[in-house]
Parts: structure tokens; C-alpha cells; sequence
């Protein structure tokens, strides 16, 4: 039987550490589970809201709601051929830990996605990218059940609407599915991805002429730890906003006043992308600290809770970041964490 607590602390199961109360809480360990929850929630008439492992996630206000932690763990290869694997993962796998098993098998597809935190379950809602691959590259599809009737819905990935950290799960269908299980398509042989920041160089340095998939993934690994902050050191949520994507037009006319200014291009048309981290930085916020939050002081992108944070101390260090580059740059930040 599910064991069910009132009034649960959500704050452990948060990398931010910062936390308010669930009305109702669970956590998932299989199906049955999670049919047992949908059967409480019916009759208490409250809302499900669905925790993975927390990593993108600020919880801001008592959520009224029964929350499940999911931990339906496992995974299967469900297909292959010559050239692909069909790998069927449970949503509340660790997202490192699929990693891990997937270049150690040599597969050809997650490597660059190395040390992401959090569950595999979470990986479509904000499409996860880093060193130059994104989810999207190797989704296949999806198994989600409604949180309302419990129907079962196949998602392809057409449906899922992926874009740059955007998914229909953080648009029309936010907060009504519970993504249970996912496939992914992995390769046998592939190219791998070297041209995204240090990768090459990394790789030369270690005189690794032939790299694989695992070799790539540790030298992602030593590059994120060298740069990111530890949450189970400093507590954190990893980026704490998107890079503003502008129209080319503004994007002219503050490269006159800013000659510096990096950009990327954006997958949309006459759209270009910036580093929200330069623009948090040149507001003078890298390595600012207001009580016991700050931005990190080595990437000024990370909102750190640096001891004893309360929620209110995390809203008011959004709206001062916000405030003062919508100021300087009248550009709007939006959080690529999901706050409550
Ligand atoms: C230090 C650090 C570095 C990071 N680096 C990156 C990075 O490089 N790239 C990147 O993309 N992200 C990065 N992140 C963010 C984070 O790791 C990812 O967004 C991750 O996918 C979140 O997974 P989670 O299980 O912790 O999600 P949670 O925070 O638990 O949940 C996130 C959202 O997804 C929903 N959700 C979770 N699971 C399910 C499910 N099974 N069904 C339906 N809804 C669900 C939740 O309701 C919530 O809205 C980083 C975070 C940290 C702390």
C-alpha cells in the first residue's frame, strides 16, 4: 500500500535546498503506485504535481496538491537493428546514471548530455541540452497517463513540440501528465560531437585520438565539475534562466553600445540568441551575494543558495536580476526553473 504523509517538507528533494510544505506526498515506486495516488487525489479533489529529482524545480509557496516523487526506476532494450538501439527507460531513472550505462555499452547518442542532473522523466519537459547536443536528438517517444482520468497517451515526438529548453509539457499540456516511461534511439557507430567548447581540446590534451562515447562523457563530466557548482556543496538549480533569444534588429543596436557582446543564432528565423549569463554578469552580478543567496561567482547564470535560504530571499533575488537587466539592456529574462 502507497504510504501517503500530510503536511511533508519538500525542501530535501530540491538540489535548491529552499522549500515549502506538500499538502500531500508520496513517493512512486511502480505503476500500482501511481493508480493508488490517482484514486486519493480523486477523492480529496486535489491536484498531482509530479517531482523528479528536483533539480529544476523552486518551490516558492505551500503547494495544495498531493505530490509524488517519482522513483520508477528500470530499463529494457526494447529493439535494435544493425545501426540503432531502442532503449526503453522508466521515468524515474537517473538521468547521470542512463548516461553512464549507455557509454559504457558504447552507444552513440547521451554522451555529450553527461552529468545533467535529475530523472529521465524530466529530460522532454525542458527538452535538455548542453555542449552542443540536445534530447531531442535521440527521443523517440513517450508513454504519459492524463492526471486527471488516468487514459494512457502515446506521445511521438513529433507531438512532444520540442524546442530550445520548451516542450508541449511547459506549454498546453503543463502540469496534466505524468510521463512514465520514454524511447530513446540510440546508434551502434555514429560521429561524435567534438566541436562544442573545450571537448577537442580536452580530448588532445589527453592524447585521445580514436575517443568514444565514454570518453567524451568524462571529459564533459571534468568540465562541468570545474565549472559548476556542486548542489549537494552549494545548493543550486543549475541555470536559473534562458538565454533571451531578441530580434535581429535590437540585437544590432545593442551590439553598438555592447561591440563585445556574444551571441549564438537562433533555430528561429531573425531571431538571435544571447548568453543570459553576460547579461547577468555585465549587470554587475557575478559574485554578488544579498544574505544567503547569490549569483556564482565563477557563472553568474546559477542562483546559489549559499545557507538558510527562504523562499522569499530566492524571489527577491529573481526580480533584482530581472529589474536591473530589463534596466540596462531592456531585454526580459525568463527562468528556465520551474518555480511554484
Ligand atoms: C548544477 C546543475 C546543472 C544543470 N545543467 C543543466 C544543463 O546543462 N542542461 C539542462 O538542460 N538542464 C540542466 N540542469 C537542470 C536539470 O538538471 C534538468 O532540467 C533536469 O531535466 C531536471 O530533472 P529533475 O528530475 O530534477 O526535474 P524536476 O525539477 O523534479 O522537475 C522539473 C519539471 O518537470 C516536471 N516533471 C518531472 N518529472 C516528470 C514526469 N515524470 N512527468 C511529468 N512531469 C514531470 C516537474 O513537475 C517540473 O515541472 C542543471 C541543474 C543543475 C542543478
Amino acid at each position: 500500500m502507497l504510504k501517503i504523509f500530510k503536511k511533508h517538507d519538500l525542501a530535501p528533494y530540491l538540489t535548491m535546498k529552499v522549500g515549502a510544505k506538500a499538502e500531500y506526498f508520496a513517493v512512486l515506486k511502480n505503476k500500482a503506485d501511481f493508480f493508488e495516488a490517482l484514486d486519493f487525489a480523486k477523492k480529496k479533489s486535489l491536484p498531482i504535481f509530479i517531482l523528479g529529482g528536483g533539480s529544476n524545480t523552486v518551490i516558492v509557496k505551500n503547494i495544495k496538491a498531493l505530490v509524488l516523487k517519482n522513483k520508477i526506476e528500470g530499463k529494457k532494450i526494447k529493439k535494435e537493428n544493425s545501426r540503432e538501439i531502442y532503449l526503453e527507460v522508466m521515468s524515474g531513472e537517473s538521468w547521470m546514471r542512463l548516461v553512464n550505462y549507455s557509454v559504457s555499452q558504447g552507444f552513440y547518442g547521451l554522451e555529450n548530455l553527461a552529468s545533467i542532473y535529475g530523472t529521465v522523466g524530466a529530460a522532454p519537459i525542458q527538452n535538455i541540452g548542453a555542449y552542443g547536443a540536445e534530447f531531442s536528438q535521440v527521443f523517440d517517444s513517450l508513454i504519459a497517463y492524463d492526471l486527471k482520468t488516468g487514459r494512457e497517451k502515446i506521445f511521438s515526438a513529433k507531438e512532444c513540440e520540442l524546442g530550445y529548453r520548451d516542450s508541449i509539457f511547459k506549454r498546453k499540456a503543463k502540469g496534466k501528465y505524468f510521463i512514465y516511461s520514454l524511447v530513446l534511439k540510440l546508434k551502434k557507430k555514429a560521429k561524435l560531437n567534438l566541436s562544442y567548447g573545450a571537448i577537442g581540446e580536452e580530448m588532445k590534451k589527453r592524447g585521445i585520438k580514436n575517443p568514444e562515447p565514454k570518453d567524451v562523457a568524462q571529459v564533459v563530466h571534468q568540465i562541468r565539475s570545474s565549472k559548476l557548482p556542486n548542489p549537494a556543496v552549494l545548493p543550486n538549480s543549475g541555470s536559473f534562466f534562458k538565454n533571451p533569444e531578441i530580434k535581429n534588429s535590437v540585437f544590432l543596436n545593442l551590439q553598438k553600445t555592447y561591440p563585445e557582446i556574444p551571441f549564438f543564432t537562433s533555430a528561429k528565423k531573425g531571431m538571435i540568441k544571447i548568453p543570459a549569463g553576460w547579461l547577468i554578469e555585465k549587470a554587475g552580478f557575478k559574485g554578488k551575494v544579498f544574505g544567503p543567496v547569490g549569483m556564482y561567482e565563477w557563472q553568474a547564470l546559477i542562483l546559489v543558495n549559499y545557507g538558510g535560504a527562504k523562499a522569499w530571499d530566492i524571489v527577491k533575488m529573481i526580480e533584482r536580476v530581472k529589474k536591473e537587466v530589463k534596466k540596462r539592456f531592456a531585454i526580459d529574462l525568463e527562468a528556465e526553473v520551474n518555480i511554484i
